[in-house]
């Protein structure tokens, strides 16, 4: 197991690929996640240095951290909004989906939750 230098994350990982990620972040080991907005980070400036990128995306990491442990409704606020956000659009894209597919898919759920629905509205 290592630990993720940007956010404390800790990844199970083999020795080889440890080192090949040290080796392409300037000696640092990070997680997936974090390699790859530093590499989009980098992506989106060409002048930045490695270490800027890496510095640049460790302090967002701790303020995220930070955030969450100082103020936990925050965080929870901002899921709950996710979470509205996601079953609005599930409700949309199931209705779609039922007007679409609605002969041949007899099985799933939002087949069902659609049925549901007709029956009530008629
Ligand atoms: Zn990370």
């Amino acid at each position: 197991m290592v630990e993720c230098e940007c956010c404390g994350l800790s990844e199970e990982c083999t020795p080889t690929y440890k080192m090949s990620i040290k080796d392409s972040f300037g000696g640092k080991w990070i997680c997936g996640l974090c390699s790859e907005a530093v590499k989009e980070k980098m992506k989106q400036n060409p002048g930045l240095a490695i270490d800027g990128a890496l510095e640049n995306h460790g302090a967002f990491c701790k303020q995220f951290n930070q955030t969450i442990r100082i103020n936990p409704k925050l965080s929870l606020a901002g899921a709950m909004r996710d979470i509205a956000r996601r079953s609005y659009q599930n409700r949309n894209s199931t209705k779609d989906f039922c007007e679409s597919k609605i002969a041949r898919t007899m099985s799933c759920d939002p087949f069902m939750s659609c049925v549901k629905v007709q029956r009530s509205s008629f």
